[in-house]
């Protein structure tokens, strides 16, 4: 009988230092699991050397495989590309730095054993910034307010899918991607690990400030129409409160003429407004953006080379 196969997927930018490190963690977790086991790496446009470490793999393990993209997707992207590429009866998602530890895989596995769906790992914020750790907080206690799907403060990527649960997520076909919430989305049996966070082993971070807001926005925009229906309450309250405004001020006006004061309300109203307005508009067209770009139904990413055969893996698509 053959042993089961659990697939990792590895998004990988500009991670050179890092791809020998995870193999040979990985390998060694192996040793003493009744498993078989492949790792998928997805490199993401790099422009280092990380591409040809891979392929330095390649040729000492059959159980790696790769898939390169022509250019840099984003690694939402290359996620998705991860999951209609492999093979296994569960799946791992792991970052190629070493932040998420290998530790984790025997009791994710364990989860899997017990029948979970999901088994995700949640990270305390130890050695985060205090700045980035009240932003985040702040963020997620907001986002789980107005979106449908609940996710939480410090989990992830970094889980374990079945087949199920993978096969779930391929139905989801949207272009601009929140894997967290897609995670949360398809919901099934979930079963939570906590762990300490862990620094960066080589390489730096890829999300500036400015990609983990965008990424935030795409969070709070992707799962409803909350943000437009708060533009529409915001906009309806002002509407009002300028009403009884105008309505008090015309009853004054009659009562004791008109008095040529009222700069700072007028220039106040103006601000407020136009402020208003420019954000209500900004949300809009974050929808109005979405909607574009998934008209055009472009591929979610091009592959330059693979040493997966077509046919090989259940879905080829792209
Ligand atoms: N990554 C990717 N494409 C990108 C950015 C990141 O594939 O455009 C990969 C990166 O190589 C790493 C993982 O996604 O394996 C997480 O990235 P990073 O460590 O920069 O994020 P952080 O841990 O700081 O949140
Ligand atoms: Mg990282």
């Amino acid at each position: 009988m053959t042993a089961r196969l659990i697939s990792f997927i590895i998004p990988s930018f500009n991670e050179a230092g890092n791809i020998e490190l995870i193999y040979k963690a990985l390998d060694r977790e192996f040793e003493d699991l009744n498993y078989d086991y492949e790792i998928l790496f997805i490199n993401d446009g790099s422009t280092d050397d990380t591409l040809f470490r891979i392929k330095k793999l390649v040729f000492s393990s059959s159980k790696v495989k790769y898939i390169s993209f022509t250019r840099n997707f984003g690694k939402e992207v290359a996620l998705l590309a991860g999951f209609q590429h492999v093979k296994g009866e569960a799946v791992i998602v792991m970052d190629a730095d070493l932040q998420h530890p290998c530790s984790l895989i025997k009791p994710f596995i364990e989860g899997f054993e017990e029948g979970y769906h999901q088994v995700i790992a949640q990270r305390n914020r130890k050695g985060d910034g205090w700045l980035r750790s009240c932003f985040s907080s702040l963020y997620y206690c907001l986002v789980n307010k107005f979106v449908d799907v609940d996710i939480r403060n410090g989990v992830g990527d970094f889980r374990l899918l079945s087949r199920k649960a993978v096969d779930s997520l391929l139905t989801l076909n949207e272009g601009s991607r929140f894997s967290k919430g897609l995670f949360s989305w398809i919901g099934l049996s979930q079963k939570i690990i906590n762990y300490d966070n862990v620094a960066r082993k080589n390489g730096k971070t890829k999300w500036a400030f400015s990609k983990l807001l965008n990424y935030g926005i795409d969070g709070a925009i992707s799962f409803n129409n909350s943000p437009l229906r708060m533009c529409f309450y915001t906009g309806s309250l002002i509407l009002l409160l300028s009403l009884i405004y105008i309505f008090v001020h015309l009853f004054l006006i009659m009562n004791n003429g008109i008095v040529a004061h009222g700069y700072f309300t007028t220039i106040s109203a103006v601000l407020l407004l136009g402020g208003i307005q420019l954000l209500s508009l900004g949300v809009i067209g974050e929808y109005i953006g979405r909607i574009y770009y998934e008209t055009k139904k472009r591929p979610h990413y091009l592959i330059q080379e693979t040493n997966i055969k077509s046919g090989e893996s259940d879905e080829n698509k792209q």
